[in-house]
């Protein structure tokens, strides 16, 4: 059965899509530890990340770096973190949260920001614009 991550990218289930290329999509975490909390994954669905091919998982990295990036330019924030977990959804993805500095923030255990759905799509949208350098 396909992994909810490629649902995502199928369009089966709805996202808020930051980027994506050939190879590889992100989108807003629904749970987000900070605004504009971003799940980056391959488009290939495989469970673990370190069983990803050596292009993949070289291009996954490349990919998170763009995708840094252009949080980066929208979410102010001090540094932007980058975490990898995976023991929820069995699809290879890499964390990127916004930290303020302010320590404990990559617990998955903090209470999640509550957005609107405009929210995550404002949000998505100017992170987008960002990738695709147009601001
Ligand atoms: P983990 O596998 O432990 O890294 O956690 C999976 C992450 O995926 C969690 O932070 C969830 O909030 C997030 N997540 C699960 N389903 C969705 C979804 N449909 N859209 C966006 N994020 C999701």
């Amino acid at each position: 059965m396909a992994s909810i991550f490629s649902k995502i990218i199928q369009g089966d289930i709805p996202s808020y899509r930051v980027a994506e290329n050939e190879s590889f999509y992100a989108f807003l975490d629904i749970n987000p530890l900070a605004k504009g909390h971003t799940l980056v994954i391959p488009k290939k669905e495989v469970d673990y990340i370190f069983d990803l091919d050596e292009d993949t998982y070289n291009g996954l990295f490349q990919f998170v770096k763009q995708v840094g990036n252009a949080i980066e330019k929208i979410i102010p924030c001090k540094r932007l973190g980058m975490v990898v977990y995976g023991l929820d959804v069995p699809h290879a993805h890499v964390h990127l949260i916004p930290l303020q500095g302010v320590g404990n923030e990559v617990n998955f255990s903090n209470p999640k920001v509550e957005l609107s759905q405009e929210e995550f799509q404002q949000i998505a949208d100017r992170i987008k614009s960002a990738f695709d350098n147009k601001v």
